[in-house]
């Protein structure tokens, strides 16, 4: 039988996207529900480059530290076409900006800021994919899909 369930808000996505959300609406003392289709963290990369504007985000978070322990410093960009250099960017910036260009892996983004999430009691709902919502005056009623039931979500909308 479908159960219900209340939040504040309901994040559909474990990305960096959806755990930054969820990172940031916990830091500031919202209740989140973090759902993701996927049963785990998928271990390839698309999003390598972090930005300067990121890393402040995360000094505020007090997770820049770990971040660049993990990170290469990304300098700039060289793009060969039949092994001859075609093109070269240099990431250069203003020194009054902190933090440079880092690469780093999604699957280590995701996991410090999963770390971080659950520290603030927020734990990832495996196999939970949201199927669609409605919102009416009072708020978003969302229907999600489990590995072992379907049920709703209630909360305002994101
Ligand atoms: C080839 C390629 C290269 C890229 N390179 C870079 C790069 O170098 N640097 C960079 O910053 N960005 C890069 N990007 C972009 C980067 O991938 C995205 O910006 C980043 O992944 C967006 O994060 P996200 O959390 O929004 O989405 P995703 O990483 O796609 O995560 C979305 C999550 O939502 C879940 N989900 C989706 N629908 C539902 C649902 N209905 N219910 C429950 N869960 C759901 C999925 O399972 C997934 O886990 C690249 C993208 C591609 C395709």
């Amino acid at each position: 039988m479908a159960r219900t369930r209340t939040t504040d808000v309901l994040i559909a996505g474990a990305g960096p996207v959806g755990l930054s959300a969820a990172a940031e609406l916990r830091r500031h003392g919202l209740r989140c529900r973090l759902v993701d289709r996927l049963p785990a963290r998928l271990p390839y990369a698309k999003a390598v480059g972090v930005q300067p504007r990121t890393l402040e985000i995360w000094d505020r978070m007090g997770l820049a530290r770990a971040a660049m322990e993990r990170a290469v410093p990304m300098l700039g960009q060289l793009t060969y076409v039949n092994g001859r250099e075609r093109a070269r960017i240099d990431l250069e910036l203003p020194p009054e900006v902190p933090y440079g260009f880092a690469a780093l892996p999604q699957y280590e983004t995701e996991r410090l800021l999963e770390e971080y999430v659950a520290g603030l009691g927020t734990v990832i709902e495996r196999e939970t994919e949201l199927l669609s919502f409605a919102q009416d005056r009072d708020g978003v009623t969302a229907r999600l899909r489990t590995a072992a039931e379907p049920r709703r979500s209630c909360g305002p909308a994101i």
